[in-house]
């Protein structure tokens, strides 16, 4: 352990002993233990020791081994590996070992050079070493294959050794969250299935208009994250496809001069819906040069087990990543380059410790798993590995509650419950806040699709219902305070290193979010009846089509 961590942890006492009732924004309050206790953990999770938390990181591995002890302290009972706290999740890290990194586009007599990071956002390859892979395209409209939606994109087109060029997103007529389910998981496996080498990625005016190119492509020569089973082999969806790339507007442009549609009839299509996909001319050839490592990271995970006899035998899942995107490559000297993660997703880890500490001290009669997921910035990594390796018969599991960046830096009137109205689970999330006076408001943003971009998704996928708690944009006083904040922070300290313990936080704010979660969970683990999927809701009738259905208040969503 270097001396660094050392002075941290000797640290430890002092940052715990900040008065938190000063804090509490322009309001006299008592000192309130658990907005203190709240406030200490986001202080050594979210401090600069942590190095930004990152996976395979020394800063993460003693996040996961704070968070580990807290669970042991308070008695809960290690759930993960062989007894162990830690469930270890192996990932291989792939980076690109060139340079540069280009394709080129042959289309008769002209050739398009594309090169990494400017014209193409290209992933690097699954495999070390050099590789040129080279195929013709097939244009595949939107690429979704859903049988249940009547939805093919596929039909009738051959994709063997080729490479399916899809368009980015779903159709606007596909309900959002059921839309950014399919385009996050169909397409790679639908192309896979084909028989496709890759998936090419075109843009659509939508996703023009949402973000920049410019903006998008500078993530194009991050590392990738691939998640490996216990056998070593890769593990998630189409992860036999060879080549993952997006293209700007221009080179798309050029690719679809000749073919049957150019490409602004194809968006102007997009906008309106579904669009049927051809063969396209030329030929695509990708070179580069990857190097794989091989790094493991943690789930922690601790388990309550619950005071009935026969319903403990069922457990409620409360889930809240660890992980964050660790420090700035290349920071310039004197640089601040860690991203404390103080936000994102420290709170959230310190709600899932204060919701351990209470329930400990009177247990429901269901079991509660206590979750800190790693990985979720590398693509819900660490949840996904549990949901497919759960250390649990994932038949035990009747509900997951998930907590990813509350913005607690406004006195909050309300929350939305991601999912809260695909099952039951709605209903008791709203008792819960009634008791906190708080409301529960519909999803702000349903273009967001919030509801597949956390870990409480994975669990969807295996069919438990699922809420993914947020702070909502109404502040105690009925104003739209807290949607200032949201923005704010969005904007300005969404993955900056500039989401750290300074930021306004309202630590009352924070108590008030930890009771409304603890009373959320306790619902759901005391009620008589486990929670159900409504019936005819798209994710309980593809991911839990046995399990028992309750009738839909009201039939919005069908
Ligand atoms: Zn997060």
């Amino acid at each position: 352990m270097n001396k660094r961590l050392l002075t941290a942890l000797a640290a430890l006492p002092l940052i715990a002993a900040v008065p938190v009732h000063a804090q509490t924004a322009g309001r006299k309050a008592a000192p309130d233990p658990l907005a203190a206790s709240f406030r200490a953990h986001v202080a050594f999770l979210a401090d600069d020791t942590m190095g930004g938390r990152g996976i395979g990181t020394p800063g993460h591995e003693i996040a996961a081994n704070y968070v580990a002890q807290h669970f042991a302290r308070v008695g809960l009972t290690p759930a993960g590996d062989a007894g162990r706290w830690f469930q270890r999740v192996s990932f291989a890290e792939s980076r690109f070992a060139s340079e540069k990194e280009t394709a080129t586009l042959d289309l008769g007599s002209q050739r398009l050079v594309l090169e990494n990071g400017v014209s193409m956002a290209l992933s690097p390859g699954n495999e070390p070493g050099a590789e040129e892979i080279s195929g013709e395209m097939v244009f595949v409209g939107y690429g979704l294959q859903d049988p249940s939606q009547g939805i093919d994109d596929f039909a009738g087109l051959d994709l063997r050794g080729k490479y399916a060029v899809v368009l980015s997103g779903a159709p606007d007529t596909l309900n959002s969250e059921v839309a950014a389910h399919l385009a996050r998981n169909s397409k790679p496996m639908a192309a896979q299935a084909a028989g496709a080498i890759g998936l090419i990625t075109v843009r659509t005016l939508k996703e023009a208009a949402r973000l920049p190119w410019e903006k998008g492509v500078t993530r194009a020569r991050l590392p990738r994250r691939q998640l490996l089973g216990p056998d070593g082999k890769p593990l998630g969806d189409g992860t036999g496809l060879k080549v993952r790339a997006a293209i700007s507007d221009e080179a798309a442009a050029a690719l679809f001069a000749s073919a049957p549609m150019n490409f602004a009839a194809v968006q102007a299509a997009a906008a309106k819906g579904p669009v049927k996909g051809f063969a396209l001319p030329g030929r695509f050839t990708v070179r580069r040069a990857t190097a794989v490592e091989r790094i493991s990271s943690p789930n922690v995970l601790g388990l309550l087990p619950g005071r009935d006899p026969v319903l403990k035998d069922q457990i409620v899942v409360i889930s809240a990543h660890l992980d964050h995107v660790g420090t700035k490559a290349n920071p310039k000297p004197g640089e601040d380059a860690i991203f404390n993660g103080a936000m994102d997703n420290a709170s959230g880890s310190a709600t899932l410790l204060e919701a351990a500490t209470a329930l400990a001290k009177a247990p429901p009669k269901r079991s509660v798993l206590f979750l800190a997921t790693t990985a979720e910035e590398s693509g819900l990594l660490g949840a996904d590995y549990f949901s497919r390796q759960p250390t649990v018969d994932v038949k035990r599991l009747v509900a997951d509650v998930n907590i990813d960046m509350p913005i607690l830096t406004c006195d909050f009137g309300d929350v939305v419950a991601f999912g809260g109205d695909r099952s039951t689970l709605g209903s008791v999330v709203a008792a819960a806040a009634r008791a906190e006076k708080l409301g529960v408001s519909p999803d702000p943003q349903p273009e967001e699709a919030v509801f597949t971009r956390s870990d409480h998704y994975p669990f969807v996928r295996q069919g438990v219902p699922s809420v993914f708690l947020k702070t909502g944009w109404t502040d105690t006083r009925g104003g739209m305070a807290c949607k200032d904040a949201e923005r704010t922070f969005r904007l300005t300290h969404y993955h900056e290193v500039s989401d750290q313990l300074d930021l306004p936080f309202d630590w009352a704010a924070a108590a008030k979010w930890t009771r409304l979660n603890i009373g959320i969970i306790r619902r759901i683990a005391d009620a008589t009846a486990a929670p159900r999927w409504y019936e005819g809701d798209y994710f309980g009738t593809a991911f839990a089509p046995t399990a028992p259905k309750a009738p839909k208040i009201t039939a919005a969503r069908r």
